[in-house]
């Protein structure tokens, strides 16, 4: 005991050194703002109770969804109006075809009879009809009619599926199949085959809130995929969804967002080199890049900036102006979360010691 002592009061000392020099560790949040998971609602065909139960839900609860729309089938000609207004609510509106040909038997037209020349027509047309109506350039996302992956007379469908995805993404930079379902790990998603969460039809508010929980628990993306609300096919009720919207209003950690934000946000992530360079004094400068399409890939990505040691206060500023960081404590360091515009190149983070 008599020969330990000495050992342990030059460990609490050097332990002591090591916490008042300040260490900043910057990395991209796995979300924006560091939340938890992501959540997409996605509504598919055009349906009339989109407009009339739908949006108005969603614009109560202040969320946006995504509205995979066919083009061709009646309601979007009859309420584009209606349709251009949910965009401008700050909705997403994606390129579901203009008929919805499916491999379905009972659902018309069989794309059986499909050659590739009227497929990507009909990719082309609604992405054309969508863009009218949506005219930015922040490119389009696409739902797969019944989620097949491909088209024309069975000796053809290999290879038509290969036709299918390049038509895809002639016009899109993300889409969605639907099927079995599941989560979507952000490091792990194929862009043009994003899957959802599965069936929504008859669920209740609980029935809702389970499939949307793996993603929240692991950390991950869950898409929705909805039809009619409060009626036509394939329908949850109204109250349902009421109730749903009203979780995600009031569960913010949870990141409620259309569909293609998600996609910018993940391929921004991935793609973002970040390079760090200790200025001395306890402040970085953090140059960041991604080369990607600027005009698509618009979202800021938010910086999650470590500070360990005994900090007061951090700092960010880029281009001479301060940026917002949402400043926390966590046990012995000092979280800032930071968003940064695409634009900006250098990131100046300053940490203030105590
Ligand atoms: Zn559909």
């Amino acid at each position: 005991m008599k020969g330990l002592l000495p050992f342990l009061l030059v460990l609490l000392s050097a332990v002591s050194v090591v916490a008042q020099q300040a260490r900043t560790k910057v990395t991209v949040a796995r979300w924006p703002q560091d939340r938890s998971a992501a959540i997409s609602l996605t509504f598919d065909d055009a349906m009339a109770t989109h407009l009339d139960i739908a949006g108005p839900i969603l614009k109560k609860h202040r969320l946006n969804g995504t509205f995979f729309v066919s083009t061709g089938l009646g309601m979007w000609e009859k309420r584009k109006g209606e349709w251009e207004q949910l965009a401008k609510d700050g909705n997403e509106l994606g390129d579901h075809t203009v008929h919805h040909p499916c491999l379905l038997p009972e659902i018309e037209p069989h794309s059986q009879d499909y050659s590739p020349e009227m497929m990507q027509a009909e990719i082309r047309d609604s992405a054309r009809a969508v863009s009218e109506v949506v005219p930015r350039q922040r490119g389009l996302t696409f739902a797969y009619p019944c989620g097949d992956l491909s088209f024309g007379p069975p000796a053809d469908q290999a290879k038509n599926s290969v036709l299918y995805l390049k038509f895809v993404a002639e016009y899109a930079f993300g889409a969605r199949i639907s099927g079995p379902g599941g989560t979507q790990d952000p490091d792990d998603i194929s862009v043009l085959a994003i899957t959802d969460l599965g069936s929504t039809e008859k669920k209740d508010f609980s029935g809702l809130l389970a499939m949307a929980d793996p993603a929240v628990q692991q950390h991950q993306w869950g898409v929705f995929c909805f039809h009619g609300i409060g009626g036509e096919y394939l329908s949850v009720s109204a109250s349902a969804f009421d109730e749903l919207a009203a979780y995600l209003d009031a569960h913010r950690e949870i990141w409620t967002a259309p569909f293609g934000d998600v996609v910018r946000y993940i391929q921004e992530r991935k793609s973002a080199v970040i390079e760090i360079h200790e200025k001395g004094g306890g402040s970085v400068d953090v140059a960041l890049s991604w080369p990607l399409d600027s005009q698509i890939y618009d979202l800021p990505l938010t910086l999650k900036v470590e500070v360990t040691g005994d900090v007061k206060e951090v700092t960010a500023m880029a281009d001479g102006d301060y940026l917002q960081a949402r400043v926390m404590k966590q046990n012995d360091s000092v979280v800032a979360l930071v968003d940064v515009p695409p634009n900006i190149k250098v990131v100046h983070i300053a940490s203030a010691a105590r």
